[in-house]
């Protein structure tokens, strides 16, 4: 097969391989990485699969082609997405019809882990060959740093230094963050995630370090965004859904372009809905043609707390305006009726879900309402609700079973650095840290 050519979205050149794209992350001219053309898939690609890692394969051989030898991409994914993708019916009045797909299974029980994992062992795999290093610098406030800490960790010829602020992550978050890993430092700065951010920026500024390779893994990279299409092909496989309603709990839009790329190649859709807390750029871009960017702000859902979605520029890139807002539909959530949701659904259905997911359910929910539309829908689950504790209790009085992977971190090894807001401190921190492992 041929594999697919990739240009930023700004220019028409250079034409760029996977590999290129991959290990570059953003475009020299500052735009975002897009394939030049879309494969053109056959539903057997997907429905032909005896399961996900062998569906996940057969896709990605049509985009990557030759890129990686199909034994290696074989491993590859076999050993990325080693757990389980569940769509669940929900059961009751309204919801019925309304599927529940799980993404959070995962080791650090968010979405981020399927574009985290793949993408580090793709990098992995082309540094080995090529007998490089690279050193992959993260400010994080969240939900990234440490599926990122996860997804790298123990990869041959990478290592990871994550900076978040000190004492403005969640207590799971932080014991997420730093969980000892092989290959990854942990840096909790004594300022703010603005400070982390500043940091990151100066070090790659900084012309001495940026010939000894550093690299960021941000949502950006188009080795996050590939994976991200997987799932939706999985959903339909695993079911035999004709043609559902997606509803994706959205920020910077890089889960929902990852659907909107399986559509593009093949994969029959009726809508998309981009399901957005009070963070509403999108919604308002949707239904009022606006382009005004807002700072972002704090909701319950905080991993969806996006001014500027940054994936925005991808989607105008690959759908014409009339086919973007007929595509998809966008919907906005306050806080409030983000609690009233998971009441709602767990009233009737049983069903525990997270703010993120809270915010899809009832997105879709109001889409049904307003448009009598009755296809089955299928909500994209983007965390487990253990990973937000307080805001279940406080819709809906019970504590949310913990699972395994949160159980163990009670008990693991930690290991974390503090520096002072300056790239002086981040400085040292890279020297020393390069002494530590290279696998
Ligand atoms: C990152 C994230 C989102 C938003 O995904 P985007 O690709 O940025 O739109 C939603 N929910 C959770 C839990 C996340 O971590």
């Amino acid at each position: 097969m041929t594999p697919i050519r990739f240009r930023s979205t700004r220019s028409e050149q250079p034409r760029i391989s996977f590999r290129e794209a991959l290990l570059q992350g953003l475009a020299p001219d500052g735009g975002l990485y897009v394939p030049d053309t879309i494969p053109a898939l056959e539903a057997s690609t997907w429905n032909g699969a005896a399961d996900f890692s062998s569906l996940a394969q057969n896709v990605l051989e049509h985009w990557i082609g030759t890129d990686v030898e199909p034994n290696a991409l074989s491993a590859i994914v076999r050993d990325a997405l080693d757990f389980d993708v569940p769509l669940v019916p929900l059961e009751g009045g309204e919801w019925d019809g309304i599927h529940v797909l799980e993404l959070f299974h995962g080791p650090t029980l968010s979405f981020k882990d399927f574009g985290a994992r793949m993408m580090a062992r793709l990098m992995s795999h082309f540094l080995r060959n090529e007998q490089q290093h690279l050193t992959i610098l993260v400010a994080t406030s969240g939900d990234t740093g440490s599926a990122v800490a996860d997804g790298f960790a123990g990869q041959s010829n990478i290592r990871v230094v994550l900076l978040y602020p000190d004492g403005q992550v969640s207590p799971t978050q932080e014991q997420q963050l730093i969980l000892r890993r092989p290959g990854v430092t942990a840096v909790a700065v004594d300022g703010s995630f603005d400070d982390c951010q500043r940091m990151v920026k100066e070090a790659f500024a900084d012309p001495a370090l940026r010939t000894r390779g550093l690299s960021s893994a941000n949502s950006i990279n188009i080795g996050r965004l590939l994976p991200q299409m997987l799932y939706y092909l999985e959903a339909v496989r695993s079911t035999g859904l004709a043609s559902p309603v997606f509803c994706v709990p959205s920020g910077n839009l890089g889960n929902l372009t990852g659907g909107i790329l399986a559509h593009l190649s093949g994969l029959p859709v009726g809508q998309f809905i981009a399901a957005h807390n009070a963070n509403d750029f999108f919604p308002r871009h949707l239904t009022e043609g606006l382009t005004v960017y807002r700072p972002s702000r704090r909701t319950f859902s905080n991993a969806m707390d996006v001014g500027v979605p940054s994936n925005f520029e991808r989607l105008r890139f690959l759908l014409h305006p009339e086919e973007l807002r007929r595509l998809i539909h966008g919907v906005s959530i306050s806080d409030e009726d983000t609690l009233v949701s998971m009441r709602r659904v767990y009233d009737v259905t049983g069903y525990v879900a997270d703010p993120h997911t809270a915010v899809g359910l009832e997105a879709v929910r109001r889409y049904r309402n307003i448009w009598g539309d009755e296809a089955p829908a299928v909500v994209l689950s983007t965390a487990h609700p253990a990973k937000f504790p307080d805001i279940v209790r406080r819709a809906i009085g019970i504590t949310p079973d913990v699972p395994p992977q949160l159980a163990q971190l009670q008990e693991a090894e930690t290991h974390v650095v503090h520096a002072q807001p300056e790239v002086k401190a981040l400085k040292e921190i890279l020297a020393t840290a390069s002494d530590e492992r290279f696998s």
